[in-house]
């Protein structure tokens, strides 16, 4: 088949590369130059693991092609919309790229092609996308949703081996050419209206926001009563019926999906007049869990003004080079405003940094990093975070503090090296 993805970001990319790799012709568009020039001498512009080799190999395969434009599109059967829908102020998505997409498709594609959206996008987009290609005189095309549930990280074996499929279709003839578009992918396939497979995106990334949000609760009930949310967790995890997933106690949720796509979720009910009371607390859990480590060191130090102070991981969550939405950049941030002074290590977004925070200057070297510090803070479990050599670290830090807001640091090697160690749900008992 012939392909379009527009949108060579993280899901985009990793879409076309895969789909290339099922032996379909795929052009990739993006209106990001930089990317497109790196992407066409086979360079990958986001840190995935074994994407960049799978990319080179179908470049030279001459399956897979990168364009800034959406120059020719006579030949496509499939056109997939994989833009960004950032929140708005109000935590609706916001759709303009997408429908910028939708009407350069609308002008170009050929005679029956399918569009779908492999965004994130509000319950009853397909259709609106549909009504909108109907005032363009473009009936004929059929507009499906794909929904993605790729995870950064592991987003080429998650689009290699996914769990499921969800294809939302407005008839058999769109379900038989997404089938064909998956054809060597030998997984359940979940065949609905539009609506339910934009509804079932924001559930799933809501439901798993809500397993986080509960378990971090749970810690902070642990620590009052004297019990031990990781012992908690693995009891809990061990029923099949709610399993361990999603359910270590910690600085909460970040990144690009699970913030935004709750905040729509409530927005979308509250469209509907229906007030989505237990995904607002949610939400609401998540940031005050955020802010806690802050407490912790106010507690410890008292005032923070001029307290030097390393946060450990970047990244969002390990295995990514994305920021949005990270952790460490709003904790920096509010301890700025108290005062101390912030400095920031992660093994991998310093080769990505593009200088959009000019402010924060992240190094790729703990040592370096966590030099005369009186306080660290662990935000992503990275292995090279994991695995620091805690007796090294204490002959250059300057203080003893540090707070594990992943909970995965060894309480009996800090102990050891002489600090003061905590974290969340539990009181480490060397
Ligand atoms: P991203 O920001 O990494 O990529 C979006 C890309 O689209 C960018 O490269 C941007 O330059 C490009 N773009 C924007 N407008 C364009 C236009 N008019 N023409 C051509 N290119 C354009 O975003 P992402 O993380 O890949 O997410 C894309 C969508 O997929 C979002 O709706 C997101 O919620 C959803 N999603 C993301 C993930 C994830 O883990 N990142 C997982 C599932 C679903």
């Amino acid at each position: 088949m012939k392909v379009l993805v527009v949108g060579t970001g993280y899901v985009g990319l990793v879409t076309g590369v895969c789909l290339a790799s099922f032996g379909h012709d795929v052009v990739c568009v993006d209106q990001d130059q930089q990317k497109i020039t790196m992407l066409n001498m086979g360079e990958c512009p986001i840190y995935e693991d074994g994407l960049e080799p799978l990319l080179q190999e179908q470049l030279l395969e001459h399956r897979l092609w990168f364009d800034t434009k959406i120059s020719d599109c006579a030949d496509f059967d499939i056109a997939l919309i994989a833009v960004g829908t950032p929140p708005r102020s109000d935590g609706s998505a916001d759709l303009t790229s997408v429908f910028e997409v939708v009407t350069e498709l609308g002008n170009k594609l050929k005679q029956g092609a399918l569009i779908g959206t492999k965004s994130t996008v509000p319950v009853g987009t397909a259709h609106s996308i549909e009504t909108y290609l109907e005032t363009m005189g473009r009936r004929d095309i059929r507009v499906v949703s794909i929904p993605e549930f790729l995870r950064e990280g592991s987003a080429l074996s998650d689009t290699l081996q996914p769990s499921r499929l969800i294809f939302g279709v407005p008839d058999d003839e769109s379900l038989r050419v997404l089938k064909q578009l998956h054809s060597p992918l030998d997984v359940p396939i979940v065949a609905c209206n539009r609506s339910t497979a934009e509804m079932i995106k924001y559930a799933s990334n809501a439901f798993l926001a809500t397993k986080i949000s509960f378990i971090n609760e749970i810690a902070n009930i642990c620590e009052r009563v004297g019990a031990d949310v990781q012992l908690v967790s693995q009891g809990m995890g061990l029923d099949p019926r709610i399993g361990s997933s999603f359910l270590r106690a910690g600085l909460g949720y970040g990144g690009s999906c699970f913030p935004k796509d709750t905040r729509a979720l409530v927005n979308i009910a509250g469209d509907v007049a229906y007030d989505f009371k237990l995904l607002k607390a949610v939400v609401e859990v998540n940031q005050r869990q955020r802010t806690e480590p802050i407490e912790r060191l106010r507690q410890w130090f008292g005032d923070l003004n001029n307290l030097r102070v390393t946060l450990l991981g970047v990244a969002f969550k390990p295995g990514t080079n994305d920021i949005r939405e990270s952790p460490a950049l709003e904790i920096g941030e509010r301890l700025r405003d108290h005062g101390a002074q912030v400095q920031f290590y992660d093994p991998v977004v310093t080769r990505f940094w593009l200088q959009k925070q000019e402010s924060v200057r992240v190094m790729d070297d703990p040592y370096v990093a966590l030099q005369n510090s009186d306080a660290a803070i662990v935000v992503t479990e990275w292995p090279e975070i994991v695995e620091l050599d805690w007796i090294r670290v204490g002959t250059i830090m300057r203080g003893r503090f540090v707070f594990d807001g992943r909970n995965v640091l060894d309480p009996v090697a800090l102990e050891r090296a002489g600090f003061v160690l905590e974290n969340f749900g539990f009181h480490p008992a060397p």
